[in-house]
């Protein structure tokens, strides 16, 4: 018998695959949300049910209303939602604002800040009190980029997680008596596939010495501050942010 459902947006790899492994462990059956990568995907599955635990692989852009509206309903089978770990993210090649084009930008706001708050909605939905449900948790996934800006690499992306930043504050105003806890995770550099979308694998090497603590984080450290927002640990944490970031 799981603990409930969460849902995990962009599992398959990166930060949101260690999410979905440690929020499997502590006893909660999984949605593993991916949009192209099913191999990915499958593989984080097969882990968390090979350790005895439940989940299941979904396909969809949370940029797209209609997928997330089929996130929702394939986590719906699964059992009662009761937190959702709203992950998925993309950054750009690396560009000065001038040289932004619109469809650059289109697809940035679209996946970063509309799939984060399309992907709230329906938590919501399901989990305050006011419609019935029993309350949960939401962690939305910022950036140290929302304080830094990213001057020089993607403005753009920075200002994308400044508004998970404000939906947070404000969502978990909106929701608090109602059961439900919004927070938020700003992680620093962090050692994913993330810095090869933005045309530069090496990233991690070039900023390391940038950070105080002389190094890059992994998924597993951003995760266990994720997971501990999301427990009940937290339960008089809403509104708030942790940043994981070695002091940066
Ligand atoms: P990543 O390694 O590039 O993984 C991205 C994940 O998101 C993949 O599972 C990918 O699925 C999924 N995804 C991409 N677009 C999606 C969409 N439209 N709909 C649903 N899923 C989508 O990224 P990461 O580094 O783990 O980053 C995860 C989050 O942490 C992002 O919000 C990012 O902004 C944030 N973050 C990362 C860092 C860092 O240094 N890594 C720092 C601060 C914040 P597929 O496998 O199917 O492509």
């Amino acid at each position: 018998m799981s603990k409930g459902v969460v849902i995990v947006t962009g599992a398959s790899r990166g930060i949101g695959r260690a999410c979905a492994l440690q929020a499997a462990a502590k006893g909660y059956a999984v949605v593993v949300n991916y949009t192209a990568n099913q191999v990915a995907a499958d593989e984080v599955v097969d882990a968390i049910v090979h350790a005895s635990g439940q989940a299941i692989a979904v396909k969809g852009d949370v940029a797209e209303e209609a997928d997330v509206l089929a996130i929702y309903a394939a986590a719906d089978k699964l059992g009662p939602l009761v937190g959702l770990i709203n992950n998925a993210g993309v950054v750009d090649l690396r560009a000065r604002v001038e040289d932004f084009s619109a469809a650059r930008l289109h697809r940035m706001m679209a996946i970063n800040v509309i799939g984060s708050i399309l992907c709230a909605r329906e938590a919501v939905k399901r989990m305050s009190t006011k419609h019935g449900g029993k309350g949960g948790a939401i962690v939305n996934m910022s950036s140290a980029a929302a304080y830094l800006g990213s001057p020089n690499e993607f403005v753009d992306y920075a200002a994308s997680k400044g508004a998970i930043d404000s939906f947070t504050i404000g969502l978990a105003k909106e929701v608090a008596a109602e059961g439900i806890r919004v927070n938020a995770v700003r992680p620093g550099l962090i050692d994913t596939d993330i810095h090869a979308s933005a045309g530069a694998p090496d990233r991690v090497v070039q900023f390391r010495s940038a950070i105080p603590m002389q190094r890059e984080g992994s998924a597993d450290e951003v995760a266990k501050a994720v997971l501990w927002l999301l427990s009940d640990d937290a339960s008089y944490s809403t509104g708030t942010f942790i940043t994981v970031s070695g002091g940066r």
